[in-house]
């Protein structure tokens, strides 16, 4: 018997409109490269989406074109994300971290056909623009000054356009963002997020439980908006009325500690090495900032060490949510909450709970399976590969690249290798690639660099396979050590051994000025296997 409710689509239009109508005065912050602060509201944000969408349709883009984006966050690159795929074409978000050769590859690949560029990454466009034959237009973001002369600028094309948009109704399976990996592990891949993924994902990530964002909140996406989209923080903060503040090209510790600060940011979100960043130097300058009004600070996109979540709640009062996701994933898949029955426990069991990687948002599935596909019990000790489905999860790629990810039976292969808990939460061991193989038997790198990471000395510690002639692999730690610390390859082993069998223990430290990170800032693993892999076989 058919259900006889109407068949709303779910679109971000409707999210749109609803922020101009209802949350008109809410404020948007966006902080330019000079550092000042350029305020408007949500009725602002409507009326200049309306304006792009006149003047990108003038252009000529069409239903289902690519709208290429080269931006920092900026409330310019806001209205980019509601008009594009309002207007029924698919905003294409480029990571300007990567190298041009890459940009080139993935714009080709996406068939862009315009591009929106900040006026400061210019130079960073110009070296791929001639490889990219299907661009017809560029437009500049006149972020640090006016356009140069001969390109099409933002402010101008807008400001010649009426300041309403009759815009399309849209079938919510339509796309509406392209977003590719950032390409950890092998070549970049396009996921194409339609307005229905994105709906759904915001009204999932709002819940109480989940990041619980509301219109009293102030966002801080410190998360690049290139990357996932931006982890839905721009989606949720629009479709709540809650305002937005978004940090431009500044990411040190130090102005995003004066930005939130001062904008009084209630959730922020960015991944461990921002926070790193962060812990370390509100413990050097406890008092300097004042972040009361701060309620949850979003760490995702790797493992925060338990260390951190503790750090910032013991020395500092704050508030650490771990969530882990993927860009396949639109991009939350699960959130380490407590639950009731936590409540009992004592300190270092709910650490335990809130450092792992959580459990699933409604609407997301989780299963793990052995090497031959074989589902796996859920008793907190089995590894295996993380695999999920549900309404945000890619079905496949953009393109051809990838369909082994996919099994027949309709799940997504993480490569995220895991243990899950009877009560469903996950804890990621490793990343395929990254397990350390020693005679056969695996070693989680990511819990040796957590438990690293909490000796008083060391700022940053990745741990990656070194070949070994005997064992084949040996786990080797490269290690950063705080200003003015110091710590011994002994002291480090002796912390270490309190919570590890002694055959997981590092071979080697490395000790190095900086881990060498990818362009969303994890650490880069493949790099340090290539600089140190054969440290051992010396
Ligand atoms: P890339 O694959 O290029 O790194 P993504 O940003 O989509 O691009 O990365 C998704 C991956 O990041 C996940 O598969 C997982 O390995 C890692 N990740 C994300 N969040 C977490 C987390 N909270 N803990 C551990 N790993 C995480």
């Amino acid at each position: 018997l058919p259900g006889r409710m109407m068949d709303f689509p779910l679109t971000l239009t409707h999210f749109l409109e609803r922020a101009r109508t209802f949350f008109g005065r809410t404020e948007l912050t966006s902080r330019r490269p000079d550092k000042s602060l350029h305020r408007s509201t949500y009725a602002d944000l409507h009326r200049r989406a309306c304006q792009l969408a006149h003047a990108l349709r003038r252009l000529g883009v069409k239903p289902g074109d690519r709208v290429a984006s080269l931006c920092w966050n900026h409330h310019q690159h806001l209205e980019l994300y509601f008009a594009v795929p309002s207007m029924g074409a698919v905003l294409h978000t480029l990571n300007l971290r990567l190298h041009p050769n890459d940009l080139g590859y993935i714009a080709r690949h996406a068939e862009d056909r315009v591009l929106v560029v900040d006026r400061s990454l210019l130079p960073l466009f110009e070296k791929f623009a001639g490889s990219v034959s299907s661009l017809q237009h560029v437009i500049v973001v006149p972020d640090d000054g006016p356009a140069p002369c001969g390109r099409l600028d933002y402010e101008q094309l807008l400001a010649a356009e009426p300041d309403s948009y009759d815009f399309p109704s849209l079938d919510e399976r339509t796309a509406a963002m392209l977003c590719y990996t950032s390409g950890t592990t092998g070549n970049p891949k396009g996921v194409l997020y339609s307005h229905r993924s994105i709906v759904l994902h915001t009204l999932a990530s709002c819940m109480v439980d989940v990041l619980g964002i509301r219109e009293a909140d102030v966002v801080l996406p410190v998360v690049p908006m290139f990357h996932a989209a931006a982890w839905g923080l721009p989606f949720d903060a629009v479709a709540t009325g809650a305002k937005i503040v978004l940090p431009g090209p500044h990411l040190d510790p130090a102005s995003l500690l004066e930005l939130m600060a001062h904008e009084r940011v209630t959730v922020a979100g960015g991944v461990p090495t921002i926070w790193l960043g962060i812990l370390a130097m509100l413990d050097q300058e406890p008092k300097r900032w004042d972040l009361s009004a701060m309620r949850s600070m979003l760490i995702g996109g790797s493992a925060a060490p338990a260390s951190l979540i503790d750090g910032f709640l013991r020395r500092h009062g704050l508030e650490v949510t771990h969530a882990w996701g993927m860009t396949e994933m639109n991009p939350i898949g699960t959130i380490a909450r407590l639950k009731g029955h936590h409540a009992g426990v004592n300190d270092t069991a709910r650490l335990a709970v809130r450092a792992s990687q959580g459990f699933p948002l409604p609407f997301v599935e989780e299963r793990h399976v052995s090497d031959t596909g074989q589902v796996l019990p859920w008793d907190a000790q089995t590894m295996g590969e993380l695999e999920v489905r549900g309404p945000w999860v890619a079905s496949s790629y953009y393109g051809d690249e990838g369909k082994d990810r996919f099994t027949p039976d309709g799940w997504f292969k993480t490569g995220d290798v895991v243990t899950i808990d009877a009560d469903g939460y996950v804890r990621i061991t490793d990343r395929s690639k990254d397990v350390i193989k020693s005679g056969g038997e695996w070693i989680s790198s990511v819990a040796l660099e957590n438990a690293l990471m909490a000796h008083p000395a060391v700022l940053e510690a990745a741990v990656f396979a070194g070949r070994h002639p005997k064992w084949d692999e040996r786990p080797l730690a490269a290690v950063v050590l705080k200003p003015g610390q110091s710590a011994t390859k002994e002291e480090l082993t002796t912390h270490l051994e309190k919570n590890f069998v002694q055959w997981w223990l590092p071979d080697a430290y490395l000790f190095i000025p900086q881990i060498p990170r990818t362009s969303t800032g994890k650490f880069l693993k493949t790099k340090l296997r290539e600089d140190f892999g054969d440290h051992l076989m010396k």
